[in-house]
């Protein structure tokens, strides 16, 4: 199985991130994203895992099923917070004893329900840490170009983002709208000497007040004319697929003539979108 880290050493990577689905339908569109993306030869994809372990046999499911069979490179997202260490490390150990050598390690959200989970971890970086002392895996953290939003500021947020990098392989980016907000990034972390490979995750949305509310959450900043744009095209799918792709295609475009390792599309399990996108950058296969 292939090592992102050699692939991003190679050249630019090209990607898709999946969710685990939560319905018998939700399941079958899956699949059928699956089968339709496959043939633009993604460099890997990656699968999500909800918040204290909610996705985590579903998570390890799709990731398996792509890994036997797909001809796809597949990355499980994994969380911390919440979790105990021995939760965490049987899931690492499944992994690895799956043939699977690269992993998204993730700080994730505490719970917002009442109930009491027990943790022993507060950070990304500390399971970093897990992942290396159970196997030799590739692994990619988060970073945040507009700053986490639980960052008190901008230089304390490049300064952990830092440390998790040195401690890592690559990035992978929140959504984001504003190329400068990624290149700043960049360049503050060059600064503090921190050159690790950074993709930017880029989402091609499917639902306006979907898109709102994951920007709200995440601290990103949806510029004014796209803000005008999503309230002609809310409530009409195809139109804001449309959009999507109308925004996603210059953005990405721009990021990779800027240097940008390669690009990570959030597809939230639709294909049409991603399809229009490759195809309109000529990315894929000759
Ligand atoms: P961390 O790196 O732990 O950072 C969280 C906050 O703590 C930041 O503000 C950071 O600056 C601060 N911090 C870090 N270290 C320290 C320290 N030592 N002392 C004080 N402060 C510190 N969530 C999911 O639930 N499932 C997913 O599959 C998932 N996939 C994601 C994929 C990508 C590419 C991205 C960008 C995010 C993803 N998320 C996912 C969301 C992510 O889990 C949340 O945003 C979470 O709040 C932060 O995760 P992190 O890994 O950046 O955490």
């Amino acid at each position: 199985m292939t090592r992102i880290a050699d692939l991003l050493a190679a050249g630019p990577t090209y990607s898709f991130e999946f969710a685990p689905p939560r319905s018998p339908e939700a399941e079958e569109r899956l699949q059928k994203t699956l089968i339709e993306l496959e043939p633009l030869q993604p460099s890997f994809v990656s699968v999500t895992y909800g918040a204290a372990g909610t996705t985590r046999d579903t998570t390890r499911r799709i990731v398996e099923n792509i890994a036997h069979d797909t001809s796809m490179t597949p990355m499980p997202h994994l969380t911390c917070v919440a979790q105990t260490r021995s939760d965490v490390v049987d899931i690492v150990t499944g992994y690895r004893d799956a043939g699977l050598h690269n992993i998204l390690a993730l700080g994730g959200d505490p719970p917002l329900d009442d109930t009491i989970y027990p943790t022993d971890f507060h950070y990304a970086r500390e399971l970093i840490e897990v992942v290396k002392e159970v196997g030799d895996f590739s692994i990619g953290v988060a970073a945040f170009p507009e700053g986490h939003p639980r960052s008190p500021d901008r230089e304390t947020d490049r300064h952990y983002l830092a440390e998790k990098l040195r401690a890592a392989d690559f990035g992978i980016t929140q959504f984001f709208f504003r190329v400068e907000d990624y290149f700043r990034m960049v360049d503050e972390l060059a600064d503090i000497g921190v050159d690790t490979p950074v993709l930017p995750g880029i989402m091609a949305f499917v639902n306006v007040d979907g898109l709102r509310r994951m920007s709200a959450m995440n601290g990103t900043t949806i510029p004014d004319e796209l803000q005008r744009r999503l309230d002609e095209a809310a409530g009409e799918p195809r139109r804001v697929r449309e959009l999507a792709v109308e925004v996603c295609t210059p953005l990405i475009g721009e990021l990779l003539d800027g240097g940008a390792p390669g690009v990570h599309l959030y597809t939230l399990n639709f294909s049409r979108a991603a399809k229009e996108i490759w195809a309109n950058l000529g990315l894929g296969p000759e």
